[in-house]
C-alpha cells in the first residue's frame, strides 16, 4: 500500500518538472511515459496522499536517496540538496519565468518567523514540502500550496553561543536524506530530524565543546554519510571534517586540516605531510583552518570538495614563526568520500595572513578552454582571485583577480602561488590590505549559468589597515578572538553583483549596490538573476546584460540565496531574508529605508501573477534620551567607546547601533540603566548577555554605560533636528 503511495506521489514529482517544459518531451518514448504517467495518475486520483499530511511528506522525503540526490538535474521541479544539485550550480533548467514575463512577478505568500538576526538558509523542497533553517539554527517546515508552518524545531542553542561563533547565530541551511532532516547546531552538534514531523532522530556533538568551536555550514549527505565541517578558526580552535552515517549517527571518518601536537601519532598520512610545513608550537593555538561553508560532492570522480579556513591566529608570525605553507589552510581539498583520504589539494593562500578563507562556495561544471572541455571546478575566495582548476587533477587551469588586490601582484602560474607584495605581511609596518578579512567575496553563494556562460557574484570592495602585535600571548578566553593584530576599516566596504566570464577571468558587467552586505544569487534558464541587497531590495536581473528587470522591498536586509522550484506546474521563488551575519554585526542597521523597520526575519514566495500583497513591516520606536546619568571625564568616555568596540560591538552594533535581536542599547529602558553593571556582570546570562565578570573592572563598565548614554542623547538629539 505504502509503496503503491510512493510511486503514485513520484509520478505525481516527475509530472509536475515534464508540465511546463514542452521541449522535453518530444521524442516518442518521452510521450509515451508522459501518457502512461497521466493515465496512473488519473486512474487512482482519490488514493492520492493528501498534500502536506505526514503520510505524504514521509513517502516524498522518503524517497531522496542517492540516486535522487545525484540525477537532481533531472528533477528541475525540486530543490533537492544546498546548490541544488551536488555540483552545487545554483542553476536551474526552469523557464516558466522569463526576462519578458518577469516584471509580472508577484507574491504568493509570506510568513514572519518570529526571528530578529540573520538568516543565510538555502530552502530545501520537495514537492512542495519546504525545509530551511533560521537564526539559532531552528528548523522550519512549510507546505508551499498552503503557506502553514508545518513544523518547526528549536535545539535550544544556549544564548553564550552568540559570543563564541565569530560571525553572528546564522545557519546556512539543512540536508533531505531518506526521510530525514539533518542540521549542523551552532553549538557543534549535528542533529537528525523526521522530515514529516520534525521530531529529533538522533544526535552527535561534533566538538570539543569546551572549546570555541561552532557550526554554521549546511550539512551535505554523501553516499549515505552526512558531512559537517565547523567554525572557531579566530578563536584557537583545529578544523576539521567529518562523515556519519545517516541512519544512526555513527562517526565514520574524519579529516584534520591542520596537524595537532607533533608529539603525538598523525591522524593520517595527510598530516604528517602538513606538519613539516608549519614552524613553532602552532598546536597550541589550534591551527585553524576549519571548514565552515563549501562542501561539493562530484559524483563522476568520486571525490569530495572541502574548503578550508583561516589560521588561527591570522598572523603567520605568532602561529608559525612566520615560515611555511602551513598546509591546509585556505585550501580546496578533494577527499576519497569512502575514508577521507586527500587525493588532492590546491592551496590558495599559502602561509596564510589575513583570514583568506577558502571556504567560500564550490560549483563544478564543465567548460571549454583552449578548445578543450575541462572538468572544473570554480572558487571566488576571500582573498579576490577566481580560480579555475581541473577537478579531477587538481591542476591550476587559471587564476585572475575579481577585487582589487593590495596583498599580491598575481598567481605565478607555474607553482601556482600567489606574489606577495613586500611589506604586505604587516609585520613591520602597518599595511592597508585589499581585500579586507571580509573577503573579495564572503559565503554569499554565487551562481554559474550554462546558457550565459557567466558566474554572478556577490562581491565586495573592501580594505583594512593591519597593525601586527608584537607583544602578543595565546590566552584563549570562551567566545573572545586570539588577536596577535589590530584590524581597523579604511574606506566604507562596498558591494556589488558581479557577472564574471570564468573562461576569459573578465567581467562581463556589475551592478553597483548601496549595501557592501548582499545576498547569494539564483540563476534560471530564463535568463534571469536573483539577488537581495542589504537594503531589503529583491531584485531580478537580465543574466545577460545586468538590466533590472523587477524588485521587491523585503523590510529587512537580504544576505541569503534565492531558490526556484514547481509546484503543481506552476514555478515558484522563494528567499528567507534576515539582515545579520558579520557584515550585519559590524553596520548594525540594515541599509537605505530598510533601516527605519523591525528587522523581522520572513520567508516570502513569489510567482508570475501573483496577488498577495507585500506585508507591512513594523517601524522601531525613535530613540529617546535615557533618564540616567553616569559622570564620567572626557578621556573615560573616550575609553568608554573603544571598550565598547572590542566588547560590546560584536552583538550590539558599531556606534550602538543593533538592527538585530540584540538590544540596541540607544533604546535600553531605565531599568536596565539602574542594573547595567549586575548585567554586565552576568544577570542576564540565561538570556544570551555574556558576563563579563574578570574581564572588566567595574569602573570601566562605567566608561561603557557613560558611552551607551552618549550614543543614545545624540540619536535622540538627531532625531529630534529630523522631526524639527
Ligand atoms: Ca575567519
Amino acid at each position: 500500500m505504502a509503496g503503491t503511495s510512493r510511486l503514485k506521489v513520484y509520478v505525481t514529482l516527475k509530472l509536475n518538472d515534464f508540465y511546463p517544459r514542452k521541449h522535453l518531451y518530444k521524442s516518442p518514448t518521452q510521450i509515451a511515459i508522459f501518457v502512461l504517467a497521466v493515465l496512473i495518475l488519473c486512474s487512482s486520483c482519490e488514493e492520492q496522499l493528501k498534500p502536506g499530511s505526514e503520510e505524504h511528506i514521509r513517502a516524498v522525503t522518503g524517497a531522496i536517496d542517492d540516486k535522487r540526490l545525484i540525477a537532481a538535474d533531472d528533477e528541475p521541479g525540486n530543490w533537492l540538496s544546498h546548490g541544488r544539485t551536488y555540483a552545487e550550480e545554483r542553476y536551474s533548467p526552469l523557464d516558466q519565468i522569463t526576462t519578458e514575463n518577469v516584471n509580472q512577478l508577484g507574491l504568493v505568500w509570506s510568513s514572519a518567523l518570529g526571528t530578529r538576526r540573520g538568516i543565510e538558509a538555502s530552502p530545501l523542497v520537495v514537492d512542495g514540502i519546504m525545509y530551511f533553517s533560521g537564526p539559532w539554527s531552528v528548523v522550519f517546515a512549510f507546505d508551499v500550496r498552503t503557506a502553514e508552518l508545518l513544523w518547526r524545531w528549536d535545539p535550544e542553542v544556549p544564548r553564550e553561543y552568540a559570543v563564541i561563533a565569530c560571525c553572528d547565530v546564522v545557519n546556512r541551511g539543512v540536508a533531505l536524506y531518506k526521510g530525514k532532516i539533518f542540521v549542523g547546531v551552532l553549538d557543534g552538534r549535528l542533529a537528525a530530524l523526521d522530515a514529516a514531523t520534525g521530531a529529533l532522530i538522533w544526535e552527535k556533538v561534533t566538538v570539543d565543546q569546551t572549546k570555541n568551536y561552532s557550526i554554521t555550514g549546511a550539512p551535505r549527505v554523501v553516499k549515505g554519510q552526512v558531512i559537517i565541517g565547523n567554525g572557531g578558526a579566530e578563536k584557537g580552535v583545529r578544523g576539521y571534517v567529518s562523515a556519519y552515517d545517516a541512519e544512526d549517527g555513527r562517526l565514520t571518518w574524519r579529516f584534520y586540516i591542520v596537524p595537532g601536537d607533533p608529539s603525538k601519532p598523525f591522524e593520517s598520512r595527510a598530516m604528517e605531510t602538513a606538519a613539516k610545513t608549519w614552524n613553532g608550537e602552532w598546536w597550541k593555538f589550534g591551527g585553524g583552518g576549519t571548514a565552515w561553508d563549501a562542501i561539493v560532492y562530484d559524483q563522476e570522480s568520486n571525490l569530495l570538495y572541502v574548503g578550508t579556513g583561516n589560521g588561527s591566529p591570522w598572523s603567520r608570525f605568532h602561529r608559525s614563526q612566520g615560515e611555511g605553507d602551513n598546509l591546509y589552510l585556505s585550501s580546496i581539498l578533494a577527499l576519497n568520500p569512502d575514508n577521507g583520504e586527500l587525493v588532492w589539494y590546491y592551496q590558495t593562500t599559502p602561509g596564510d595572513n589575513w583570514d583568506y578563507t577558502a571556504t567560500q562556495p564550490l560549483i563544478l561544471t564543465d567548460i571549454e578552454i583552449k578548445g578543450k572541455l575541462r572538468k572544473v571546478i570554480m572558487q571566488a575566495p576571500k582573498n579576490g582571485f577566481f580560480y579555475v582548476l581541473d577537478r579531477e587533477t587538481g591542476e591550476l587551469l587559471s587564476a585572475e583577480p575579481f577585487t582589487e588586490q593590495t596583498w599580491t601582484t598575481g598567481v605565478d602560474m607555474k607553482t601556482g602561488r600567489p606574489i606577495e607584495i613586500e611589506g604586505s605581511d604587516f609585520k613591520d609596518a602597518p599595511f592597508e590590505v585589499a581585500p579586507s578579512p571580509l573577503g573579495g567575496h564572503n559565503w554569499h553563494p554565487m551562481a554559474y549559468s550554462p546558457i550565459t556562460g557567466l558566474v554572478y557574484i556577490p562581491a565586495l570592495e573592501s580594505k583594512m589597515k593591519f597593525t601586527y602585535v608584537e607583544d602578543w600571548t595565546f590566552t584563549p578566553v570562551r567566545g573572545r578572538s586570539i588577536g596577535g593584530q589590530k584590524v581597523e576599516g579604511v574606506d566604507p566596504a562596498t558591494g556589488h553583483l558581479l557577472a564574471w566570464d570564468p573562461i576569459q577571468q573578465k567581467e562581463a558587467w556589475r551592478v553597483s549596490h548601496i549595501s557592501h552586505w548582499n545576498g547569494g544569487t539564483l540563476v534560471t534558464a530564463g535568463n534571469v538573476v536573483f539577488q537581495g541587497t542589504g537594503e531589503a531590495r529583491f531584485v531580478a536581473y537580465d543574466a545577460k546584460t545586468g538590466k533590472a528587470l523587477w524588485e521587491a522591498f523585503l523590510g529587512t536586509g537580504v544576505i541569503a540565496p534565492p531558490i526556484t522550484y514547481l509546484v503543481d506546474g506552476i514555478q515558484y521563488i522563494t528567499i528567507v531574508a534576515g539582515w545579520g551575519g558579520i557584515g550585519g554585526l559590524h553596520h548594525g542597521l540594515p541599509y537605505g529605508k530598510a533601516a527605519q523597520y523591525d528587522q523581522i526575519g520572513r520567508v516570502f514566495t513569489f510567482a508570475v501573477g501573483g496577488q498577495e500583497p507585500m506585508p507591512v513591516y513594523g517601524t522601531v520606536p525613535p530613540v529617546r534620551a535615557p533618564n540616567y546619568e553616569v559622570s564620567v571625564t572626557k578621556e573615560q568616555l573616550t575609553t568608554g567607546a573603544s571598550l565598547y568596540s572590542e566588547h560590546c560591538q560584536k552583538c550590539h552594533g558599531r556606534n550602538v547601533v543593533s538592527g538585530m535581536g540584540v538590544p540596541d542599547l540607544r533604546r535600553a529602558s531605565d531599568e536596565v540603566h539602574t542594573t547595567f553593571e549586575p548585567i554586565l556582570l552576568g544577570a542576564r546570562i540565561n538570556l544570551g548577555m555574556p558576563s563579563f565578570q574578570g574581564i572588566l573592572s567595574n569602573e570601566e563598565i562605567k566608561y561603557i554605560q557613560a558611552y551607551v548614554i552618549s550614543e543614545a542623547e545624540k540619536a535622540a538629539q538627531n532625531q529630534k533636528e529630523n522631526d524639527g
